[in-house]
């Protein structure tokens, strides 16, 4: 299971798939991509190997610049297509390695206000909680922050979100993240293993911390919005 994002200069689908690989070793049952293509989010998802995936992106590639991608071991949820990552609700879309423990319940407050689930997993939630502040009103580092305390379990997770074509969210508790540095274009990974080939300037999230990632830099905050400081390294041997 792994976790990737980019917010770039070129295509990102290909680049996305790329760092994929570099996570295969973690093992997965399933893998997918979201991207914004003119602003909209698209996605495409396959059960089992990365070539699976390749060749549905060959046969239906995916446009933009900016994206997430995600391999899944299963927890919650059959392994299949629907189960894949990531998770689409209303203009959001989501990656999640790790568990939702309290998912029942939070399903279970959203299908009552009237969520319809498309998927089996615990990861799911995520996507409509923060659609849900969205709607709301608020921005989308903001309806991430009000979502978070509500998650227990762990979680990487990285966020996309239609109409904003510059900005990448990453958030962890408990399951690995990393963000990478480029120039005018900036990285999430699990680690930076999955980001070696792009760059070589890596900085690890603590649990508890927000990345707001956009080309032009990277922003560390905690969940009530206070700047962290988180220094980047060199990783030996990469890049
Ligand atoms: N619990 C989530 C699921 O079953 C994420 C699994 C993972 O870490 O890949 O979909």
């Amino acid at each position: 299971c792994g976790i990737v994002g980019v917010v770039g200069r070129g295509p990102a689908s290909a680049l996305l798939l790329d760092a994929l690989k570099r996570l295969e070793y973690r093992g997965y049952d399933s893998a997918g991509i979201a991207t914004l293509e003119d602003g909209s989010l698209t996605r495409r998802r396959a059960v089992g190997k990365l070539a699976n995936l390749k060749s549905r992106l060959d046969s239906e590639p995916l446009a933009g610049r900016i994206g997430i991608g995600h391999t899944r071991w299963a927890t919650h949820g059959r392994p299949d297509e629907t189960n894949a990552h990531p998770h689409m609700v209303d203009g959001v879309a989501i990656v999640h390695n790790g568990i939702i423990e309290n998912h029942r319940e939070l399903r279970n407050d959203l299908k009552a206000a009237g969520a319809h689930f498309a998927t089996e997993t615990d990861s799911e939630v995520v996507a409509h909680l923060v659609s849900r502040e969205r709607k709301n009103g608020y921005e989308p580092v903001a309806a991430v922050r009000k979502v978070l305390p509500r998650l227990s379990g762990t979680f990487a997770l990285a966020f996309l979100f239609e109409g904003h074509d510059n900005l990448l969210i990453g958030a962890r508790k408990g399951s690995p993240l990393a963000v990478g540095y480029g120039c005018g274009e900036m990285f999430l990974g699990s680690d930076a293993m999955a980001l070696a080939p792009l760059t070589d300037i890596v900085a690890y999230l603590e649990d508890g911390d927000l990345a707001v990632v956009t080309r032009e830099q990277i922003e560390f905050i905690d969940v009530n919005g206070a700047r962290l400081r988180r220094t980047s390294a060199k990783v030996a041997g990469a890049a």
